[in-house]
């Protein structure tokens, strides 16, 4: 027998929770808060034990033989890009269904960002259309690992390696995840992380660079402060005294502080647990909402052994009654509180006045009108995940065209 399920609160019906529930949020314990306090008590803010404490332990964790921590995830895109060589009148390729920043650090460098579309399945970067959009000019695939599924990587590497491009992964949700049984943050010539709260690990803000490649490892390092060094195999001028430092590139203030890195060294050791229980989520999500056929259930590839990130919700507009915005409308109402991730990068007026048009990417752009960022992280209980199914069911049954 059908469950007898109630009216959408948004049509007067009781709402399927009490309290609101919002789409991420951080989980901090008190080990973190040990972790924090140790180093205001005895250890130096800055530039102390704790930033190779942290990168030693990012190598650790994916396999990757270099980590430099920064300032925030976009600082990591940034200096990868530059140790990329990306420079003025360079185009680098990306997705337009990710968070700015994955554009604006090609911008940064004076390069033009080129988007290419998605996989309509998987939602990331089609390997097809960065092939297509490669040209003389093309220095760097900047890919995403959205929801945190891994990216194609192997066909990516291989059209990179064809035409000399570097590959940077913009691995913001993708910590925790692996691609053909490695790590990602150990598999691409550059991958970047990033440590802002909403993300699966944190330190309040936070960033990093990870690879394999001492020529890139040392320029990443360069360029997070000031472009400032003192390895004398990189000086032009001979040392004049043991203070001596040189400034040989342009770089800028990216550090991160050990605050920040002892926070995210004790947030790393809850890695497993946090894997665990966004998978668990998932799955439950997945079998619930895979039985819906007003939805759609975002393809898993089995390349990727995946830690979400995000839960997206997509709906099948041919089969509602309503749209997405009235959907979301009406999963507030049952104090379910979403999100969308992306707008498309270049439907934002300051990519607008750079000349880019709205049609570039349709399967990007379909994506965007059908999607909600549903609530995951560790610590939501058993009892709010199946409130929010309750409430997308009830939503979804309601509304279904006949
Ligand atoms: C969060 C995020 C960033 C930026 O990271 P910050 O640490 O906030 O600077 C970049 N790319 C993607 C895909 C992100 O989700």
């Amino acid at each position: 027998m059908e469950r007898q399920l109630d009216k959408p609160a948004i049509e007067g019906g009781v709402p399927a929770r009490d309290t609101k529930i919002y789409y991420g949020h951080q989980y901090i314990d008190e080990a973190d808060v040990e972790a924090v306090v140790d180093v205001l008590r005895h250890h130096d803010l800055t530039c102390g034990p704790k930033i190779k404490e942290l990168e030693d332990k990012l190598c650790a964790v994916t396999g990757a033989k270099y980590a430099v921590a920064c300032s925030s995830g976009t600082a990591a895109l940034h200096i990868a890009c530059l140790a990329a060589g990306v420079g003025e009148g360079d185009e680098v390729i990306t997705t337009p269904i990710t968070f700015a920043a994955s554009a604006n650090c090609a911008l940064y460098c004076g390069a033009r960002p080129v988007f290419a579309d998605i996989d309509p399945e998987t939602y990331n970067i089609d390997p097809r259309r960065v092939k297509e959009a490669v040209t003389e000019k093309t220095k760097a695939v900047v890919a995403v690992d959205y929801t945190g599924q891994s990216a194609a990587l192997d066909p990516l590497l291989e059209i990179c390696k064809e035409h000399g491009l570097i590959l940077i992964e913009d691995g913001a949700h993708v910590i925790g995840t692996k691609y053909k049984g490695r790590a990602n943050g150990s598999v691409s010539d550059m991958t970047t992380f990033s440590f802002h709260p909403v993300k699966t690990v944190t330190g309040g803000e936070g960033g990093a660079v990870l690879t394999n490649d001492v020529t890139l490892y040392r320029r990443l390092l360069l360029y997070r402060a000031h472009g400032i060094t003192r390895d004398e195999s990189l000086m032009e001028h001979e040392p004049d005294g043991p203070w001596y430092y040189e400034q040989v590139a342009l770089g800028y203030n990216y550090r991160i502080t050990d605050i920040q890195a002892a926070l995210i060294i004790s947030q790393l050791d809850k890695l497993p647990m946090f894997r665990e229980r966004r998978k668990a989520i998932t799955a439950r999500y997945n079998e619930a909402f895979g039985k819906i056929p007003s939805l759609y259930v975002q393809k898993e590839i089995p390349e990727s052994d995946t830690t979400r990130h995000l839960y997206i919700l997509r709906i099948i507009p041919e089969k509602l009654t309503i749209d997405r915005k009235r959907f979301f409308e009406a999963l507030a109402a049952e104090n379910v509180c979403c999100n969308v991730h992306y707008i498309p990068t270049y439907y934002f007026p300051y990519y607008e006045k750079l000349g880019y048009r709205r049609g570039i990417c349709p399967n990007a752009e379909k994506l965007y009108e059908e999607i909600i960022s549903l609530p995951i992280y560790y610590a939501m209980s058993d009892e709010d995940v199946e409130s929010v199914i309750e409430a997308v069911t009830k939503i979804a049954v309601y509304y279904a065209r006949k």
